[in-house]
Parts: C-alpha cells; structure tokens; sequence
C-alpha cells in the first residue's frame, strides 16, 4: 500500500485537468500573440480559462492574471503594492509571522530595501484576530498580506473581517490563498478582498502555473519585462497548456467543493481523534477552524525526520511541515510562531489529505503511526529521562 497524505506540498492532477491539457500540447500549440487562425484558437483558450477563473472567485476576467504560480504571484502583488506605497511616501506593510516564505522572504527583502514591517504574533490556535490587524495599522500603513489558510497548520484567517477594515481604512489587502483556492468558498467581492494569490498544483492541477487576482482600479507593476502579455503586467508567451488545465482543475474543485470537504474532513477528525490520543502528543491548528485535509501533530520525544523516513518505509507519505523546510534542520518557523518550543517544533508530523484518500488508508495509519512513534521514543534517551521522571514532559 503507498498512501500519498501530502496534498499540501502538492497534488496529483485529476484527470479532467490532464484531459484539458493535452490538445494544448498536440494540436492547438499557437501563440496567442499570433494573428492567424492557429494563434487566435490560443487566444480564445486563454481568455476561455481566464473567464472561468474569475467566475469561480466572483472576480472580474480582466482582474485576473495568470502567471508562474503561487509563489510569483506573492511575489508580485506584494511588490506591486510596495511600490505603490512608497510613491505616497507610505512604506509600512503588515503581515504575520507565520506566512509562507514566498511572501515572508519577499517582506524581508522589502525590508532591506527601506520598508518597515510588521509581523503579526499568531496565537497557539493558529489565527490572527481583525483587533489585531486594526491595531497594528498606521498612517503609512501601503499593505496588508494575510494567507487564507496556512499550509502547515490548516488553520483558516478571519479574511471577510480582515478585508472589510483594510476597506474602511482605505489600504491594500492581498492574501496568499494557495492553501484555500479550491478547497474553501471564495469571492473576492464578498469577502473583501483586492489582491490573491492561488496556485494550480495544490488542487489537482499542473505545476508552474498561478494567477494573481488584482481588483479593478489597483495598479498592478510588472515583475517580468519583455512582451506585451497579460495586459503588460506579465510577459513571456503565456503557459496555454498550464493555464487551461489550472482552469479546468479550479472548475472541477468549486464544483464539488461542499462534498468533497465534508467527505475529506471526516476523515481528517477520524486521523485527529486517533493521533491525539497517543500520549504526549498535541494538535498543531484550530481545532475545529482548519483545512478540510490538514492534520498536525507535535509528538514529544521524537525527531520529525526519522518520523518520516520510518513512515516512507510503511508507504506513508507525510510531511514535517512545509516542503520548503524540510531538508533543513531548522524547526518550522510556523510552530514556532504558533509558540511551540524548539524540541517540540522537531517532532511534527503533517498529513494532509483530499477527497481521493480513503477510509482504509485512514485506518492504516492509525495502525502504523502510534506504532512508529512508540519505536522511535524506545530509541531516544530523552524521552527515556522523561519516564524515568528525571525531566519533565513538555506536552503534559
Ligand atoms: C505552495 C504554496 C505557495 C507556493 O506556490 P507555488 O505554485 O509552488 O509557487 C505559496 N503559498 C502557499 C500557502 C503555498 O502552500
């Protein structure tokens, strides 16, 4: 049995979206650009998948662009609404401590550039209030980025709320909603929202394709110089393939979107209720508040590398946090934003799921993981100590 738990890193590609694809690759291989008949059946694609977009995020067609995937589109909205603040002399921007890096290491370099940063501190349940955000907000406040839902812990950020005082108060709003295209109800109007981030391959579709949605009168920059793309905002010869495909994944996403979280949240409470009762373990998140897939756990006593590795070996296949920090042994700052001590933060275990996991596979590691956890707290002298009462249990 091979169990692919890992849908927050990435996921495989339906077959919808795979089917959407292919005649982008074979016949329809035109340029859009192009102005005869094989270039303008591209066109008619791009606009096509660009008009389903903006209706499954209640958007408008021309507020959407697409581009190389999440992490630009962070990129992008983040330094769009910098520059726009710094030409009102406002170089103050408001986010938390717990985003993802694409958007944290942009907001350090901005930071070096002469920006002032604020980072909010995340509380234990994983969420940051309105109050917060409204307190921290100043005069030369240009920018708040706030992610929907994080990638490492589920937990789901009051957005509506959020967005409606960066209204009142006039200011730019952007959140990363990599982890929540898809998986949550989204409109932009609705929830007040001028700027988003969202990425093809965290909901069954293609890697190295996103969209960045900027609200109408919201002056967008260019990262990219060169064609005319994109309305000037992007260039480079548009991924017709990729972006058809992230349209027809979307689509597909949206539209079983109810049946597919109340079928993949059941089986996320079943993994939850199972994994917290092993002794000295603790959810990582909201407890109800969350992702309909994540399930994070801190496990005392063990190290989350080994954890993996052993659980690899049983055809599990899990995380420790985010993919972008494994490989390093620097504890996920998440867990620590969320004030999780550094010998805690090692020891944590991400599984997260999608509707195509199955109530077997959630048996399965309910078998198995207690059973690695137990082996591997056998090995560590730490932990060992801890029985012994020679030191005490961090997570009581
Ligand atoms: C995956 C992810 C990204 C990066 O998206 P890419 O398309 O891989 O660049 C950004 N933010 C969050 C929250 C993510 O989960």
């Amino acid at each position: 049995m091979r169990i692919y738990a890992d849908n927050a890193a990435t996921t495989k590609m339906s077959p919808t979206a795979i089917a959407a694809m292919l005649p982008y690759l074979t016949e329809h291989y035109g340029n859009p650009s192009s102005l005869h008949t094989i270039g303008q059946q591209a066109n008619e694609a791009l606009e096509g998948a660009r008009g389903v977009v903006a209706q499954c995020l209640n958007a408008r067609p021309d507020e959407i662009y697409f581009t190389s995937g999440g992490s630009e589109a962070d990129n992008q909205a983040i330094r769009s609404a910098a520059k726009n603040g710094a030409r009102q002399g406002k170089k103050h921007i408001i986010s938390t401590a717990f985003e993802h890096h694409a958007v944290l290491h942009t907001l350090n370099a901005l930071a070096q550039e002469g920006f002032e940063i604020t980072l909010l501190d995340v509380h234990e349940d994983g969420v940051v209030t309105p109050e917060e955000v409204a307190a921290a907000i100043r005069e030369d406040t240009c920018l708040v980025t706030i992610m929907y839902a994080n990638n490492e812990i589920g937990s789901i950020q009051p957005i509506p709320e959020i967005g409606a005082l960066c209204k009142e108060r006039k200011i730019p709003f952007h959140t990363d909603a990599v982890q929540a295209a898809g998986h949550l109800a989204i409109d932009v109007k609705a929830q007040n929202i001028d700027m988003l981030s969202l990425s093809g391959h965290k909901f069954h579709g293609p890697k190295g394709v996103g969209v960045l949605y900027v609200r109408k009168g919201l002056q967008l920059h260019s990262l990219i110089e060169g064609g005319a793309q994109e309305r000037r905002k992007r260039a480079g010869t548009e991924n017709i393939a990729g972006i058809v495909s992230l349209a027809a994944a979307l689509k597909e996403s949206c539209d079983h979107l109810e049946e597919n979280a109340a079928k993949v949240s059941a089986l996320r409470d079943k993994l939850i209720a199972g994994l917290t009762a092993i002794p000295h373990s603790i959810l990582n998140g909201h407890p109800t508040h969350r992702l309909p897939g994540n399930v994070n756990l801190c496990f005392e006593g063990i190290e989350g590398e080994s954890l993996l590795l052993l659980l690899d070996d049983k055809g599990i296949c899990a995380s420790s946090g985010s993919a972008c920090t494994s490989g390093s042994l620097d504890p996920s700052h998440v867990l620590l934003a969320i004030g999780r001590p550094h010998e805690i933060a090692h020891g944590s275990l991400r599984l997260s799921l999608c509707e195509w996991n199955t109530e077997e596979e959630v048996d399965y590691m309910l078998a198995e993981i207690p059973k690695v956890v137990d082996y591997l707290r056998n090995m560590s002298p730490l932990w060992r100590a801890m029985e012994k009462g020679e030191k005490p249990y961090v997570i009581q």
